[in-house]
């Protein structure tokens, strides 16, 4: 259980109170399993100690601000934290998956020049209770269905908020906690070497997934300020070291921007870069923003997922999901900023 590190103001408070340790793992059941929003839900608690923590430590640390319904079954939630800033959350229903999209930063100081939240800059880091509860909130909205799989793609960079992020999906897999299998769980990186194979290193068996993007070097230092600083050869040892420690699949992330990085030859050189039994190219179609970029056709985009399998390279296409709320990263949060902050991309060596 990682009930002290997760909820330390609930743990202070308790203590403060003078009350029995096994208080703890009760808040943090109620919390995490449970799903309230306010501690007056946590009847295992004693109703004296349900008002003094509404008080001390509240149970919901975000505030859901909006939760939109796309025509198909896409859900994108929109939370204000305690200190007024806005992140974003979608939840995917496909067949028998619900999957949620989390957010790990608000905003993102990667800067790929197509990503609506690289736009904003970077505000600060979110914290663990932060991260986990944007799935508890998804969670209970969903219920009594599932939620069957999580995914830290939303606004931000999880690698740049390594620990939070990690403690945050340690809590979601915890059997006392939210309970999701490892398996179910995935972050995804702009391309953090380091990181990547702390990661791999880790003993939980979550997923991975790299966005490249481009699998030539100067056009991914154009769409991605990350590649400046890792070139696509340190990037590939550092996917093979991931999945030779792990022997588990890693999935390469590919939106499909029209005339930019569609193209015959990416094909090509993607068939040769991503050689590995273990790799998997999932190519997305780009959801409008006001990037300047444009999503590829959807026939073009079915003859890329062609002709790369043709040439032997495991691959799949996801449908866009959610347009009709602006379900892709970043969208809603940028739209519900009054004035847009300027541009503001925090030097790598910084971070
Ligand atoms: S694509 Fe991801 S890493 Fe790049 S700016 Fe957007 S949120 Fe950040």
């Amino acid at each position: 259980m990682r009930a002290a590190e997760f909820i330390p103001d609930v743990e202070k408070a308790l203590k403060s109170r003078g009350e029995p340790s096994y208080r703890l793992g009760q808040a943090y059941g109620a919390l995490c399993g449970g799903l309230i929003r306010d501690w007056e839900e946590a009847t295992a608690l004693p109703k004296g100690l349900r008002a003094a923590l509404s008080a001390e430590a509240p149970a919901a640390v975000l505030e859901l601000t909006r939760a939109s319904r796309a025509t198909d079954g896409t859900r994108k939630y929109l939370f204000k934290t305690h200190d007024g800033h806005l992140i974003e959350t979608v939840m995917i229903p496909e067949k028998d998956r619900r999957t949620v999209c989390i957010s790990t930063q608000v905003g993102c100081p990667m800067g790929c020049t197509f990503c609506a939240t690289g736009l904003l800059g970077i505000k600060r880091n979110l914290k663990a209770r932060e991260i986990a509860e944007q799935v508890f909130v998804a969670a209970r909205d969903v219920a009594p269905e599932r939620i069957t799989n999580v995914v830290v793609m939303g606004m931000g960079e999880p690698f740049l908020n390594y620990r939070e992020t990690l403690l945050a999906l340690k809590v979601l897999n915890d059997g006392d906690g939210f309970n999701l299998a490892a398996r179910s769980i995935a972050a995804s990186t702009s391309g953090l070497v380091d990181k990547i194979r702390r990661f791999a290193d880790e003993p939980e068996q979550f997923h991975l997934a790299i966005s490249l993007h481009t699998p030539f070097e100067e056009q991914r230092k154009e769409i991605m300020p990350v590649a400046s600083r890792h070139s696509i050869p340190e990037l590939m040892d550092a996917a093979r070291y991931y999945v030779e420690k792990t022997h588990r699949k890693l999935f390469f992330e590919y939106t499909l921007l029209a005339g930019v990085n569609d193209q015959p030859n990416h094909v090509e050189a993607l068939a040769e870069l991503l050689y590995h039994p273990l790799y998997h190219l999932n190519l997305l179609r780009f959801n409008w923003t006001d990037t300047g970029f444009g999503a590829t056709p959807k026939r073009e985009a079915k003859e890329f997922l062609r002709y790369a399998r043709e040439l032997g390279l495991p691959a799949t296409l996801r449908p866009s999901r959610g347009q009709d709320i602006d379900a892709a990263c970043g969208q809603l949060a940028a739209k519900d900023l009054q004035a847009r902050p300027p541009r503001t991309v925090v030097p790598l060596s910084q971070t």
